[in-house]
């Protein structure tokens, strides 16, 4: 579950920060929201490139600097992964059929079970479906 949820910025741990805001896709602390606060107020009165002009937020840092965000970057993806899960399996806890989950999410039903049904349904095995073989997706 969501017991371990780590600051999208920050890498710390709830344990660690306190409350933060969640969403489907990322987690902020109470000290990551208000420095981002400080830094887009910043940014606002001191531009430093025209505006609609994209931001490459790497372009500023050296190779060492941008391999070692790397590790980063994979956490979070990884934590996005298992709010995803976690996501999914409160749609099956809801009856939500997989062709369902498949649609919201672009891809097919079975994919959708093959991804997550281990996880969903928290016995570490796929679901049975309606027909009882335990190898299609309801
Ligand atoms: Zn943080």
């Amino acid at each position: 579950m969501l017991d371990d949820v780590l600051c999208s910025y920050c890498l710390r741990g709830r344990s660690v920060t306190g409350p933060m805001a969640c969403s489907p896709l990322a987690a902020i602390c109470l000290d990551c929201a208000t420095s981002a606060v400080e830094n887009l107020a910043h940014a606002a009165e001191h531009p430093t490139r025209a505006p609609g002009e994209p931001f490459n937020y790497w372009s500023h840092l050296s190779d060492d600097a941008l391999l070692a965000r790397l590790p980063e970057v994979a956490a979070a993806g990884a934590q996005v992964e298992e709010h995803l899960k976690t996501w999914v399996g409160a749609a099956r806890e809801r009856g939500l059929s997989w062709a369902r989950i498949g649609t919201a999410l672009d891809m097919t039903r079975q994919s959708a079970w093959e991804r997550f049904a281990d996880r969903s349904d928290g016995t570490g095995r796929p679901e049975r479906d309606e027909r009882g073989s335990g190898r299609h997706p309801a």
